[in-house]
């Protein structure tokens, strides 16, 4: 009966959308988003909603209106669409869409991977009601670490990007064995034991490995071998036979499991043999119902050797999009780079303000809100993208500027005393947000003959009339500030001020921090809320001590 009410409601919602015509693709795709639990028989619901489309689109279009309106009234009102929407998936359907995000625990989440393939999997799932795996890539022992499985899924869950299921590859060992064996048998795969050095010299040459000949039940004893661990780390691969007179050099007989002796983080020395990354993507992709893979250009070969192994498996080939990389400009600052700062303590860790990491960024107030809209603008080229900066920045400022807390800071504090003003105020009250004044006011103390302004504005404005803001006007001569009324005057310069008593204030910014004093009501603003500090930028407010607030600062 819930089912039947909730196809009811989306498609009389659809249906008067669009002229009072549902559809029922339409309707399907919003039924299962709120409520995926009835993809588990998407036959029978595809049936009940072609049904109940054709009855509604039976009705005037007035109709359809009241009944809505007595059903869920709030549904009578078209969501607000996205300003930048994502480009179709030539062939996606609504609830057939599964998508995933692979990255390997070798490090966190660097942010041209969040932009590219961790958001657009992400949202190309949503955006289709669809399914989101995330995958640890983890059949590297050598290379992963504990640590970084958990940053990952840290990182993501701060982003706002929620996976439907989430797989490790490590747990998966068996079913990799029993397809590689499978190849073996079927003569698609073969053991070879030539020395790295020595394949690439016969690849170079375009000739066979000696042992490629074989027949295959010598490969799959030997292939047993290599599980039982009579073979060495380095000493016996697995490899795809394709040709090695191809005419792309890394087709030739790819490589397709490998031994390791090192200790794996979660699975410690259970295994030897693993799969490496064009294998276990194909077995994966396959068996997890993947329909599309977004990943960078740079795996462009890795799509090839995957598709002549679908083919070895007589499996289809999700749809693949290579991306063009995202480049950071300034500083080349690879995850490796990173690694090393870290271990030889140059930074004083991950989060360092310095890093372009998620977990730096988010911690100085970018908001993930700001990084999809980038990753929403970097979109499906195949050209490398030059990531702008300024486009973060001004992205993070919209999203912002609504919620943030204005608060008053000086830097370099001048004092001044306020001379002819008749008022004896002692306080101010201004608005949290200028444009929310629900939102409440700040009190500010005042006492006219300690208000203190910055030091570049003392310099600036001498001879000058400025606004206080919320205050007042007053003529700056050196430091004694004429009281000259209160009439706002538009091209008057409002500066920021803070008076009696005051806290201290920290700015960490990447390349130094700035000490400074704040109106008292910052120490209110919770520890990691967002603020704008007026004239001086946005930030996050990162640690509270007794009488001094830090601030990590974002950006003007
Ligand atoms: N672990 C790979 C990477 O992070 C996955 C690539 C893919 O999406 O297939 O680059």
């Amino acid at each position: 009966m819930a089912e039947k009410d909730l196809i009811l409601k989306y498609a009389l919602q659809n249906a008067i959308f669009y002229s009072g015509k549902a559809n029922p693709r339409a309707v399907l795709g919003k039924v299962l988003a709120s409520e995926p639990e009835l993809r588990k028989d998407v036959r029978k619901l595809e049936k009940d909603i072609k049904e109940m489309v054709e009855d509604i689109n039976r009705l005037p279009l007035e109709e359809q209106r009241q009944r809505l309106e007595e059903l869920a009234p709030k549904m009578m009102v078209k969501e607000v669409k996205e300003q930048k929407k994502l480009p179709d998936l030539p062939g996606a359907k609504p609830g057939g869409v599964v998508t995933r995000f692979a990255p390997s625990p070798t490090g966190p989440l660097s942010l041209p991977h969040l932009l590219r393939a961790a958001f657009l999997s992400y949202l190309y799932a949503r955006k289709y009601q669809g399914k989101f795996i995330l995958r640890l890539e983890d059949t590297d022992p050598g290379k992963i670490r504990k640590e970084f499985f958990d940053y990952i899924r840290k990182d993501l869950k701060d982003c706002g990007i929620e996976w439907d299921q989430m797989v490790m590859q490590s747990d998966y060992m068996e079913q990799y064995y029993t397809y590689a064996e499978k190849l073996i048998r079927e003569g698609k795969a073969y053991t070879c034991s030539c020395t790295p050095k020595a394949f690439q010299n016969l690849k170079r040459k375009k000739q066979n490995c000696p042992g490629r000949k074989m027949a295959a039940t010598e490969h799959l004893r030997k292939w047993q071998d290599m599980l039982a661990g009579k073979y060495g780390e380095g000493t016996a691969v697995v490899r795809l036979r394709t040709s090695m007179k191809d005419k792309n050099p890394a087709m030739r007989d790819p490589p397709l499991l490998r031994i390791s002796e090192a200790e794996h983080p979660l699975k410690g020395r259970r295994y030897r043999v693993w799969p490496l990354y064009n294998f276990a993507c194909v077995i994966d992709d396959h068996v997890l119902g993947v329909t599309h893979v977004f990943r960078g250009k740079e795996h462009e070969n890795n799509t090839h050797v995957q598709e002549k192994l679908y083919r070895a498996l007589g499996w289809k080939s999700p749809v693949v999009t290579n991306f063009g990389m995202v480049r950071l400009p300034g500083e080349k600052l690879h995850t490796r780079d990173i690694k090393e700062m870290v271990r030889e303590k140059k930074v004083s860790g991950w989060d360092d303000i310095r890093l372009p990491t998620i977990r730096a960024l988010l911690r100085r107030g970018f908001s993930p809100k700001a990084f999809r809209a980038c990753a929403l603008g970097c979109g499906l080229t195949k050209t490398d993208i030059r990531f702008n900066w300024e486009a973060l920045e001004k992205e993070n400022r919209r999203v912002q500027d609504k919620d943030a807390s204005r608060y008053m800071a000086v830097l370099e504090p001048v004092k001044l005393s306020v001379k002819g003003s008749h008022h004896e105020l002692r306080k101010i009250h201004q608005p949290l947000h200028p444009d929310f004044p629900k939102r409440g006011k700040r009190e500010v103390p005042v006492k006219l003959d300690s208000i203190y302004i910055s030091g570049d504005d003392y310099k600036k404005f001498q001879d000058r009339e400025i606004r206080l803001k919320g205050l007042g006007n007053v003529k700056l001569e050196g430091e004694r500030a004429e009281y000259t009324g209160n009439v706002l005057v538009r091209e008057m310069q409002k500066i920021q001020w803070v008076s009696e008593p005051h806290i201290k204030l920290e700015i960490v910014k990447p390349d130094k921090t700035l000490e400074g004093i704040a109106e008292p009501a910052l120490k209110k603003a919770r520890k990691g809320e967002v603020i704008q500090l007026e004239r001086i930028g946005f930030g996050r407010v990162d640690d509270k001590k007794k009488d001094t607030v830090i601030v990590w600062f974002a950006h003007k």
